[in-house]
């Protein structure tokens, strides 16, 4: 199989999961897809959820005794407007300049195509390849990956007995230098909800001994930091560990400062941790955020009231060692406690997801348990990414959060090798959305390794 013509074909369905118009085209692309695993050489199905379908095809389904390894990806794109902007239409694929231009050509479908087309080219080779292949390919990514979750629990034991899950969905730095990551933050979000009194009220007739539900709430915000930007919930920072020294140097590698950092957010300053650098606090420590505040009026001119309500939406970035439910009980004592007599409060839980993090073999605290087949795959993915760009992958923690990572690890307890296929300049979400040709076809072969690797030796799983 050719990657190029595969991906080409595969990017001319808009299936948007957004959109519930575009249903029929996530149906086409859910059967493109049976049809293209059918050919690589797996038997696939649809397996409808309660939304979208997930693909899956399996090779050796039957064998338990050979090695196991889980692919993901996800077939689903973003919306495509504004439409004005794209060079070229969103769903016909264009080259130019060694890029392919489309909707989900750099998420995921471009990178997501590699693996099925590795497969192909092996068993294309010897037919008899002695390892188990399970794809999982997802119809809801880009609306929150609701019924994945379920999917996973469904098929537990199948995936279980997986060694470990590879997939591209994360990004790598420039077109000769792979990024593995190796680590994603967690998330617990809340919203704060205060009220005062039982109505908006007139600010001269009532102002005055009524507290505001406002400026409890800028109260309540402004002392949830210290003058060093450190969050000051009591505990919030327990089990948050420091990085290896050999995590700082690979980011080192990555070559960015601070000041061009600044520069290109548009900001004058930082506020770094003390000790830890802008690409550091991002990786390796947690945050609380306010993403939005409101309360009171917001239209033009002057409105002479004291509101009745106030809001705050918040979120945590978690690190490894900090627990979700944990952290936000801490949260909503710290926050109930600074709130006012007369204001009560409402604090709304909303998201959570773990941090994660493996650790590439042969480095310090990895994981001397890590089961034979994930071992050869990072060792299988270093080698040729090394000789097919020039450079050894950078391995790096990212700041965001991918729950189905941390789903597979909860549930079924596997470990994920993210391989970066997107750069940092493919338009991801955005239009003109690109993904570079070279990097595809390279990994092709880094899959065809991790695959061929592994079915080389034995199952041995922890
Ligand atoms: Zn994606």
């Amino acid at each position: 199989m050719d990657i190029l013509s595969v991906v080409k074909e595969y990017l001319r369905f808009p299936g948007i999961s957004a959109d519930p118009a575009a249903k029929p085209a996530i149906d086409a692309t859910a059967d493109y897809l049976v049809g293209l695993l059918t050919k690589a050489g797996c038997k696939a199905e649809r397996v409808e959820t309660a939304g979208n379908p997930v693909v899956v095809g399996r090779y050796n389904a039957d064998r338990d005794d050979l090695p196991h390894i889980v692919v993901y990806s996800h077939y689903d794109v973003q919306p495509v407007d504004p439409l004005e902007l794209w060079q070229t239409p969103p769903f016909e694929p264009v080259i130019k300049d060694g890029k392919l231009y489309a909707r989900g050509s750099a998420d995921d479908r471009g990178p997501g195509a590699i693996p099925i087309v590795a497969l192909a080219n092996l068993l294309q080779k010897n037919p008899d390849l002695p390892l188990r292949v399970t794809f999982t390919i997802e119809g809801e990514e880009e609306i929150g990956s609701q019924h994945f979750p379920d999917f996973i629990k469904a098929h537990r034991e199948e995936l279980s007995s997986a060694d470990f899950v590879v997939l591209s969905d994360t990004e790598s730095i420039d077109k000769d230098q792979m990024a593995i990551t190796v680590g994603l933050r967690g998330i617990i979000g809340l919203e704060i909800r205060l009220t005062g009194p039982n109505s908006d009220l007139h600010s001269g007739l009532h102002g005055g001994p009524v507290y505001n539900p406002c400026q409890a709430l800028a109260e309540i915000c402004a002392s949830l930091h210290d003058a060093q930007n450190r969050v000051t919930v009591p505990g919030f920072y327990d089990g948050v560990g420091v990085p290896a020294a050999w995590e700082r140097e690979e980011l080192a590698r990555i070559g960015e400062n601070d000041e061009d950092y600044a520069k290109f957010l548009g900001v004058d300053a930082l506020h770094c941790h003390p000790g830890y650098n802008a690409a550091e606090c991002i990786r390796f420590l947690p945050t609380l955020e306010f993403n939005g505040i409101g309360g009171g009026y917001q239209g033009e001119g002057s409105k002479t009231i004291v509101p009745a309500k106030a809001f705050a939406k918040i979120t945590c970035r978690l690190v490894p060692g900090m627990d979700p439910e944990d952290v936000f009980q801490k949260v909503a004592k710290a926050i109930r406690s600074r709130v006012p007599a007369g204001i009560r409060a409402e604090i709304v839980p909303m998201q959570k997801c773990k941090a994660y993090f493996v650790c590439p073999p042969g480095r310090e605290n990895s994981d001397p348990m890590m089961n034979r087949a994930l071992t050869n795959a990072f060792k299988a993915a270093e080698e040729i990414i090394t000789q097919e760009f020039g450079k050894a992958p950078i391995y790096m923690r990212d700041g965001g959060a991918i729950g189905i990572i941390n789903d597979f690890k909860e549930i079924c307890k596997l470990d994920s090798l993210m391989l970066g296929v997107s750069l940092p300049d493919s338009r991801i979400h955005a239009p003109n959305e690109n993904v570079v040709i070279d990097i595809l076809e390279k990994n092709v072969k880094t899959y065809e390794a991790i695959f061929e690797r592994c079915a080389k030796n034995p199952k041995s799983k922890a």
